[in-house]
């Protein structure tokens, strides 16, 4: 998941090398592939009712243009593909485990405008990148990256990506990213929210220059929480498992150690079992919805 949310855990191995795929030989024009076709997808959403309770976004978030930041986002990824890809670490489009996402991800797509009405201009993407990183993310404006790591490590079923997927996309929808950095720059100013709000504006220029903040940004658990939900509702809404979400967790506190006592990931990530805890009491609003979309043709679903 993304290290932001694992950042202190022991096998997230945020310094692993990109490791070259077999088969794999450099991607040529990796950059423009396959967005326009999900751009299309994003333009149908769900008229639904949202299931799971997180309240408004921050307006604290407003500081800083949308725009902007996407745009830097968009750099950013860029660049990160541009490296996998000279390392023979990006995934190729016929790659069996990047068709995956990506099919996963055209199930989650119609159901992300609902939770950001500005998703229905995103530009979808989902590369697959070679690294034993414990690891997956979306920037803002919907750049999504997954590392074979989570996926071989974890040995992820589909519900089980889809819920990964779906945490990730939530943290874009919300915008925690847009909302950490205005805190952050606000409080480095120090200025007042207040001072902000009335006077002076939208700080522009620090979208312009986020760079790989973007990768190591710290969410608060509210944040997570509020994506742990958002996830949970629009994996259940594109057919996904819910109760992949409980498993999914069991298997990360497995794989850290957490369960059995051991320092690692319950040590710095204590509300991993209270996580747990508020997924299984949510599970009961979202059934409905993973039993709609299983009761309907695929293809349909979307109206
Ligand atoms: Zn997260």
């Amino acid at each position: 998941m993304c290290w932001r949310c694992f950042s202190n855990s022991n096998i997230s191995h945020p310094e692993a090398p990109l490791e070259a795929l077999p088969g794999a030989s450099s991607r040529r024009g990796f950059l423009n592939h396959w967005g326009a076709g999900l751009g299309l997808a994003a333009l149908v959403h769900a008229n639904a009712q949202a299931q799971v309770d997180v309240g408004q976004s921050s307006s604290m978030r407003k500081l800083i243009p949308a725009e902007s930041l996407e745009q830097s986002a968009r750099q950013q990824y860029r660049q990160t593909l541009g490296e996998a890809n000279s390392k023979g670490a990006l995934a190729p489009d016929d790659y069996p485990q990047l068709k995956r996402l990506r099919a996963i991800a055209n199930r989650l797509i119609p159901f992300t405008a609902q939770w950001n009405p500005d998703a229905r201009k995103w530009k979808w993407e989902v590369n697959l990148i070679g690294s034993k990183q414990l690891n997956a993310w979306c920037m803002p404006g919907g750049k999504i990256a997954f590392y074979t790591g989570i996926l071989d490590q974890l040995q992820l079923t589909d519900d089980e990506v889809a819920m990964i997927m779906g945490h990730e996309m939530a943290h874009a929808l919300r915008e925690h990213a847009r909302e950490r950095l205005a805190k952050s720059k606000a409080t480095s100013m120090g200025l007042s929210v207040a001072s902000q709000l009335l006077g002076l504006g939208q700080l522009g220029d620090v979208a312009a220059n986020v760079g790989t903040q973007l990768l190591t940004l710290k969410y608060s658990r509210d944040d997570e929480t509020e994506a742990d939900l958002v996830g949970l509702e629009i994996a259940a809404r594109g057919g996904f498992k819910p109760e992949a979400s409980v498993q999914l967790w069991k298997k990360m506190l497995g794989a850290t150690g957490g369960g059995k006592g051991q320092p690692g990931f319950l040590s710095t990530h204590p509300s991993g079992n209270n996580r747990i805890q508020e997924l299984e009491a949510n599970l009961p609003k979202v059934a409905h919805l993973y039993e709609q979309a299983r009761q309907t043709p695929a293809g349909t679903q979307l109206n």
